[in-house]
């Protein structure tokens, strides 16, 4: 069935499970969570399923995840105001703001003039406390989407000095990726955050120390940061190291007031690892994912009548499906366990050691048989012959260094940009799990959007990413006279 009628059967069947829309006026929140997996529709969430429940050694099957099982569900659309397929930056601005844009532009209008107001200022305004955390870097487009207005989601520094300039009260997870401007030449964001009373604090002993305070802003940078100022992959993650459920737990702590809190929470790098095409990584931060929405729950049932925890996708990413041409009607996810860790990891720890001793061209693919083995499952000795051939040349490609993203297509279209021996490695492992892939970049599928507590009812039905801001704002009692005012 094509991904178009695919996602259409998707949207018939969910819409008809859909409750009625309410009359009477919606139920109101101050303890409003809201939860982005960034990249993450529907394939992504039923990856995780089969995996856990493969995992549980069951029957084929779906083992639920704690959010799939929210009372309420919808399907969002995410096109933005110049194609189908959005980026991170439209797609937050569309939720956070209620208003279509660019790929690219952040709570900005198209032409790049007005400048949008965000629901985490309306819940700031109303004297609620506000929290954003993320598994990437809190410059990156989805966390700024919540503080910032900026006509390219590149101009991290400006966002990053846009960030401690929100006053909002919690702030947690990973790096920023300039500092001091694109040049190295800027006043450092971090030092600027501290002089605006913001208290920085980098270790995991540093936040677990942390007490609710009157006045206390926080900006908790991650201890361990991966690639691009990111948190690793739940994969990779150390037991010593946070895990995104424990910025949840502290930011519940330090937001918590009887004012009320608005709390954003992306799980960024399910985004980055559908990418990259990999599988294994993308289940792990969504397992992940899921573990730091129970914790809002956990909140939720003591606060039921005052509490809404909403989870959504901003988009699909790497086309990613459950069904293989190779696998036909099959699949194996307990194959997903043998993946030791993530791509990026794979490249860091095994790859880049292995090139800098053999040199650019060197080596021989034969090194590397048992860390494919032991790394991806992928038992050279036993793939067939087209297989093989594609793993000899991707070697021989990464060995070479060739960066050849934008140059040639063809080239693109086998390896997206990323490392070709890597890429063809997770290629082949998800492939014989039976996992497929259309694209290294986002698609145009909707996302599933689930909710729990206080007006749950309203994110009931087939609806646009826009209508998530309307929904929330009434939920949370906002007035939006001056909505594009600011
Ligand atoms: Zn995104």
């Amino acid at each position: 069935m094509s991904t178009v009628r695919k996602s259409l059967c998707v949207a018939l069947s969910i819409a008809l499970l859909a409750a009625p829309a309410l009359a009477e006026k919606p139920k109101k929140a101050k303890y409003v969570f809201l939860f982005i997996g960034d990249g993450m529709s529907i394939a992504q969430v039923s990856a995780a399923e089969i995996y856990a429940k493969s995992m549980a050694g069951a029957e084929p099957g779906f083992q639920k995840l704690g959010f799939t099982q929210f009372p309420a569900q919808g399907l969002t659309t995410t096109y933005d105001s110049s194609s189908i397929i959005t980026d991170s930056a439209s797609a937050v601005t569309a939720i956070a703001t209620g208003n279509k844009t660019l790929s690219g532009v952040i709570n900005m209008d198209p032409g790049k003039t007005k400048r949008y107001k965000t629901i985490a200022e309306y819940a700031k305004e109303m004297g609620w406390r506000v929290g954003v955390v993320t598994t990437v870097s809190l410059d990156h487009a989805t966390p700024a989407g919540f503080y910032a207005k900026v006509p390219s989601r590149g101009d991290m520094y400006d966002i990053a000095c846009q960030l401690s300039a929100s006053g909002f009260d919690f702030f947690g997870g990973g790096g920023f990726c300039q500092p001091t401007g694109k040049k190295g030449d800027q006043e450092d964001a971090i030092a600027l955050a501290a002089k605006r009373g913001y208290t920085v604090v980098k270790t995991a002993a540093e936040l677990k120390a942390l007490k609710p305070a009157a006045g206390l802003k926080v900006i908790a940078f991650n201890e361990t940061l991966q690639d691009s100022m990111a948190m690793p992959y739940e994969i990779d993650r150390a037991k010593e190291d946070l895990a995104l459920a424990d910025y949840v737990d502290k930011g519940i702590e330090l937001l918590d007031n009887k004012n009320g809190f608005f709390f954003a929470v992306e799980s960024g790098k399910i985004d980055w690892a559908c990418h990259a095409n990999d599988a294994a990584a993308s289940i792990g931060d969504t397992l992940a994912f899921d573990r730091a929405i129970a914790r809002a729950v956990e909140f939720q049932k003591k606060h039921p009548n005052d509490t809404l925890i909403i989870v959504t996708g901003d988009h699909e990413t790497g086309g990613m499906s459950i069904g293989f041409a190779g696998t036909k009607y099959s699949t194996f996810f307990e194959k997903v366990a043998m993946q030791k860790g993530s791509y990026i990891a794979f490249d860091e720890r095994i790859l880049a050691p292995y090139k800098k001793l053999k040199g650019a061209g060197g080596g021989n693919v034969a090194d590397l048989i048992a860390p494919m083995k032991e790394w991806f499952g992928v038992d050279y000795a036993a793939l067939d012959e087209p297989s093989r051939e594609l793993v000899d040349r991707a070697f021989k490609r990464s060995m070479k260094g060739e960066v050849e993203r934008a140059t040639q297509e063809s080239v693109y279209n086998l390896y997206g940009g990323y490392e070709p021996l890597t890429v063809t490695l997770t290629h082949l492992a998800n492939q014989a799990a039976g996992i497929g892939w259309t694209t290294y970049s986002h698609t145009g599928v909707p996302v599933p959007t689930y909710a729990l507590g206080a007006g749950q009812s309203l994110f009931d039905g087939y609806y646009d990413n826009t209508d998530l801001f309307r929904k929330l704002v009434a939920v949370m009692g906002i007035r939006v006279a001056e909505e594009k005012a600011k």
